[in-house]
């Protein structure tokens, strides 16, 4: 590898990014105290703020229980609402058309019940043949729920273009297209607004699912008519393990009265909630989509990280991750000749988010990324049985730490 280390540095030195922000975990292993953290888009790290912020919401509770409700620092009734405009901002959705609540397979789940509603020969759901298994299991077990056969309802597509090709040929047969924006395994960023376009254009409804896209690219849900959509926290939106998830109704689809819905006390008017009436009164925005009053120590960290997003903005993270993934991409380019790796992530910027996703050609990604943690501090992830997942973070990773995970790779797995 020709790419010194003074070079990376020189790099972080003009284009910092904001580190300081975060708690980076100490390195167990090689030349560096902190550790290079390539796995933001499994667990992102910890906000400083995080902490601070969630003791102050926990104290209202010491000091005040259930007044709280109305005369907390941040009033636990409309908490939620603290986080909408935030959330909305980081999708592209007006603050209508966004909350936060539950998590994501939970969202997926709800969001079907309104908008996977097969009739006589369009049943089918198209998602990816490497969708993530929490995502096939729920469109398995929503086509159970409707008195059809999974087998034949799923129907598991290889990528962009060939859903785009099977819209066109068969669409009339496909009520829900619900695909990943960037694809957990490979790192493929979708064209999110011209499969959106062909789904409609064949008559099917097109819901997205973020977990990957939120937080690591710029989206802008309502303008591309993106019916419904859902998106954890957790990755690279920094807001600890299970974290609550983010939810999106289109605008046009908001005031839909035969739309169906699974509601409780939290779907109706704030207004008329505690006047405790048998008939709900849902508002003309995605809260109607809430069924429980949220969990107010999980919503704090949700709030304080979206925060952090809404300050510095989606497109100049969008534009350092490039920038910063580009340098790492040019990397792995100098390591790879020789070595049994593949890097399968596409190569043009429209069609990657942060990720480089290396697939190790004798297999056994987990040896890699436990040598890699253990003997350099590089924190990547194995999908077993051959990827190796890199996700430098445009909020707190560095060029260092690219120029890190490279030099690790060449020394972990050997020249052939
Ligand atoms: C991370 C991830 C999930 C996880 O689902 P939870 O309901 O949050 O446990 C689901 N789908 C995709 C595509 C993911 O990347």
């Amino acid at each position: 590898m020709t790419a010194t280390e003074e070079e990376a540095r020189r790099r972080d030195a003009g284009d910092p990014g904001h580190r300081d922000l975060f708690h980076i975990p100490p390195a167990t292993g090689g030349d560096f105290a902190e550790t290079a953290y390539f796995a933001g888009n499994s667990l992102g790290l910890q906000p400083k703020a995080t902490v601070p912020e969630l003791l102050a919401d926990l104290d209202d509770w010491a000091r005040l229980g259930v007044e709280g409700h109305l005369e907390a620092g941040r009033p636990w009734l409309p908490y939620h609402e603290l986080l909408t405009a935030t959330a909305a901002r980081l999708v592209g959705a007006l603050p209508t058309e966004a909350v936060v609540m539950n998590s994501l397979t939970v969202n997926l789940h709800l969001l079907m019940v309104s908008f996977y509603r097969p009739a006589g020969g369009r049943t089918q759901i198209l998602i990816e043949d490497t969708a993530f298994p929490s995502d096939s299991y729920a469109v398995r077990s929503q086509a159970r729920f409707h008195g059809l056969d999974p087998d034949t309802t799923v129907v598991r597509l290889a990528g962009g273009e060939d859903v785009l090709a099977y819209l066109r040929e068969r669409g009339e047969r496909v009520a829900l297209v619900l695909l990943g924006g960037v694809n957990y395994l490979t790192g493929e960023l979708m064209d999110i607004p011209a499969i959106t376009r062909a789904g409609h254009d064949a008559g099917a409804v097109v819901g997205w699912d973020l977990a990957h896209a939120a937080g690591n690219v710029s989206l802008r849900l309502h303008d591309w008519d993106v019916d419904f959509a859902a998106w954890c926290s957790y990755k690279y939106l920094n807001s600890g393990p299970g974290a609550l998830a983010g939810a999106f109704v289109h605008e046009r689809h908001l005031a839909d009265p035969a739309l169906p819905r699974f509601e409780g006390w939290w779907s109706t008017d704030p207004a008329t909630r505690f006047e405790m009436t048998p008939v709900a009164r849902p508002p003309a925005t995605a809260d109607a989509w809430q069924i429980s009053n949220p969990p107010i120590f999980s919503m704090g960290p949700v709030r304080t990280s979206l925060e952090i997003f809404d300050r510095i903005g989606m497109d100049a993270l969008r534009a350092r991750s490039l920038r910063l993934t580009g340098y790492l991409r040019g990397l792995l380019d100098e390591v790879v000749p020789g070595r049994p790796l593949v890097v399968v992530t596409p190569r043009e910027p429209e069609r990657h988010g942060c990720q480089l996703s290396v697939r190790i050609g004798d297999g056994r990604a987990g040896d890699v990324t436990r040598r890699l943690r253990h003997e350099h501090g590089v924190i990547a992830d194995a999908r077993e049985p051959d990827v190796v997942r890199f996700a430098p973070v445009p909020l707190y990773s560095t060029y260092h730490d690219c120029w890190r995970a490279a030099r690790a790779l060449a020394a972990t797995v050997k020249e052939v």
